[in-house]
């Protein structure tokens, strides 16, 4: 997000509320869910933005999320938009760890905040990874909501609980649909693993 990026914006209708985008013509920037609460009213899909008034990275993002939603099985086939974002840019922990997740953990698939730590070559670093989650500026496509705790628990999301629960149903990892609102069948604590840690969460929340 240096001076030089030109970012535009664009919002995605998703079964979650709208999803708002933002980007450069050199890479997306972020990803923002819908606020934490209950989903807006279903909006209409949305083609992917008019050429005219977007870039590449967005619209490659919103095709992405489309397909995300609407037709998993597509997902092969789509290019990954660059990414933009300064914590893409660097040669970061937090950013080593986030390329290695979009790289190694897949749709349907689920990983513990220490196998992820290990992937990414610090097999210590469990708690730094939890770190990183918080700080992923493009949640879905890099999929936070998949790192969850290596006892059984969700773990935290800052987009919410129940979106992290909706993400991983979606992707068939719950044995279960996720219980109506106000209760769960997941433990809503932090990850026992992780002894005295308050790293579980992701994407920016606290
Ligand atoms: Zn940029």
């Amino acid at each position: 997000m240096d001076a030089a990026c030109a970012v535009k914006h664009s919002v995605v209708a998703s079964p979650l509320g709208q999803i708002r985008i933002s980007g450069c013509q050199q890479g997306l920037h972020e990803i923002k869910l819908p606020a934490a609460g209950p989903p807006e009213a279903p909006a209409r899909p949305e083609p992917p933005g008019r050429p005219a008034e977007t870039v590449k990275p967005l619209t490659e993002c919103a095709a992405w999320l489309h397909a995300y939603f609407q037709e998993p099985a597509a997902l092969r086939e789509l290019p990954l938009p660059a990414l933009h974002h300064p914590v893409f840019l660097q040669d970061s922990f937090t950013g080593q760890v986030l390329r290695k997740l979009l790289e190694a953990v897949k749709f349907g698939e689920v990983v513990s905040y220490q196998q992820l730590a290990a992937l990414a070559g610090h097999p210590k670093a469990a708690r730094a990874v939890g770190s990183a989650m918080r700080s992923n500026p493009v949640p879905i496509l890099v999929p936070c909501h998949r790192v969850v705790c290596s006892g059984g628990a969700v773990g935290n999301y800052s987009g919410g609980l129940g979106v992290k629960e909706w993400l991983l149903d979606h992707e068939g990892s719950l044995a279960a649909p996720p219980a109506p609102a106000g209760g769960s069948r997941l433990a809503r604590t932090r990850c026992g693993a992780l002894r005295g840690s308050s790293s579980s969460e992701c994407a920016g929340g606290d």
